[in-house]
């Protein structure tokens, strides 16, 4: 199990969004692909990631058309 602190700091490699635990893997609370978790260390690579139902590749996601527009929006 990932560490609360750990989780508050981790965000989705595209879009920074949040992450959510589920079971042994985090889900990208916006844009939806599962990262899994070997040995407590997230594996936060789009490359590893298990994405969402109908999304055939990463230049599909929300997150990746977010991170498209340059500049980041004022959180
Ligand atoms: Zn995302």
């Amino acid at each position: 199990m990932i560490s609360k602190e750990l989780l508050d700091i981790l965000v989705c490699p595209l879009g920074k969004a949040e992450l959510r635990l589920e079971g042994d893997t985090l889900v990208c609370t916006r844009c939806g692909p599962r990262f899994r978790i070997e040995d407590d260390i997230p594996i936060m690579l789009m490359e590893e990631a298990e994405l969402p139902e109908g999304i055939n590749s990463i230049e599909e996601l929300p997150c990746m058309k977010e991170g498209r527009h340059g500049d980041t929006p004022a959180t």
